[in-house]
């Protein structure tokens, strides 16, 4: 009779979990935590910093966006008064026109034209969709500066609301997707009103008028003039992502529901080794959007936004691995340099080419500007 090595018997939890049966569970659990942590003692985990330089990089890109804000408001001061225009465009506001970079990607596909008066906002959505193919949401979780301010929101969270708590996710797992089905919703509409409903004619009319060649200023008036539903609304989302992680980007955001689907598709997730593990959980407790790393085999999830945070936490050596479909393991710290580096290759081709820049003159975008007011959707 086959007997198997003591190795490969497998620790197995009574099925119930109450009355004893939880006192059991409970204490297995710790036993393994003990047994781990003895066993791995002299590992340090080699990529405990990557949390920090994330972090780091997130909040130079915040200070970037408030200082590209700070320039287009100049600019836009500037070019409406009609004198001297001294302050420039920074081209990367139009990272914040996702519905007119939307209409200009396929635009793009059927004509074979690249939007020129909102070239970078295409390429930004170009660079992202890659970046998000071949290493995940990086744009999230290392660039978008929406998502920096809702990870220290969380972080104000983490210090106060949660710091006893013994829970390692708050929502429930139906409440968890019943709520994150919002934002396909969303995507769901704005696909439907523009990659369904607009043809090439009418996408070109859109682009050349006075609308889309104002939406920036638009964009800007949205938060300099803010009326008092927007001040509300805003303050309740800043709420809602103090008391739930990462609120806006896992529930509501269609951008980053469009760039999960994205990254569906990569071949790079996250692999937990079952045998490995010791259950601790550090690695669902870290996670920005509260995925039950400990449950699964691997992170296959349009919701990983790539950060690294579970890997860096994991105190068992090669237990939480980096790994390509059909290949060996990578570093974590690849995740990133392939994301931004695409992302960069992106913005560095886009320069140098001319795909970058407006073609609008300035008298043009003033023109623009000064009826930004009174606009509407057409
Ligand atoms: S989900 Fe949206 S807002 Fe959040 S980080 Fe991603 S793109 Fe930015
Ligand atoms: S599963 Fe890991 S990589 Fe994915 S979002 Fe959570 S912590 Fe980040
Ligand atoms: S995979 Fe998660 S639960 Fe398992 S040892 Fe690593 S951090 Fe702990």
């Amino acid at each position: 009779m086959y007997v198997p090595p003591l190795s490969q018997v497998k620790e197995r939890a009574p099925p119930a979990v109450g009355g004893w049966n939880r006192f059991w569970t409970h204490s297995t659990r710790r036993r393994r935590i003990r047994h781990g942590r003895q066993r791995n003692h002299r590992w340090r985990n080699p990529w405990r910093s990557l949390p920090t330089a994330r972090a780091l990089v997130q909040g130079a890109y915040v200070a970037f966006f408030l200082l590209v804000g700070v320039e287009f408001h100049s600019f836009v001061a500037q070019a409406v008064s009609g004198g001297p225009v001294t302050a420039h465009r920074p081209p990367a506001v139009e990272g914040f026109l996702p519905i007119s970079a939307l209409m200009s990607l396929k635009y793009y596909l059927l004509t074979g034209n690249y939007d020129e008066i909102h070239p970078a906002g295409l390429t930004i959505l170009i660079a992202a969709l890659v970046s998000a193919f071949l290493a995940r949401k990086v744009l999230c979780s290392w660039v978008c500066p929406i998502g920096g301010i809702s990870r220290a929101l969380s972080w104000v969270g983490e210090r106060t609301l949660w710091r006893r708590r013994k829970k390692e996710v708050l929502l429930p797992v139906w409440a968890d997707q019943a709520l994150s089905s919002l934002k396909y919703f969303l995507l769901a509409f704005f696909l439907w009103a523009v990659v369904w409903s607009m043809d090439a004619m009418a996408i070109m009319k859109f682009q050349r008028g006075a609308y889309n060649h104002a939406a920036d200023a638009k964009m800007l008036l949205f938060f300099t003039e803010m009326s008092f539903t927007t001040a509300v609304t805003l303050a309740v989302l800043v709420l809602l992502s103090v008391v739930v992680k990462n609120f806006w980007c896992r529930y509501l955001c269609p951008y980053g529901a469009l760039l999960g689907l994205a990254s569906f598709a990569s071949p790079q997730r996250v692999v937990r080794d079952r045998d490995a593990c010791i259950d601790c959980r550090a690695c669902t407790r870290g996670c920005p959007v509260e995925i039950r790393v400990h449950e699964k085999p691997s992170v296959w999830t349009p919701e990983c936004t790539g950060c690294m945070t579970c890997v860096s936490s994991c105190p068992v050596e090669r237990c939480l691995t980096v790994t390509r479909k059909g290949a060996a393991t990578w570093s974590p710290w690849l995740i990133p340099v392939v994301g931004l580096g695409t992302i960069f290759l992106f913005w560095g081709v886009a320069r140098v080419t001319g795909y970058w820049n407006s073609y609008l003159t300035v008298d043009q975008l003033a023109e623009a500007y000064r009826q930004a007011r009174e606009l509407a959707h057409p």
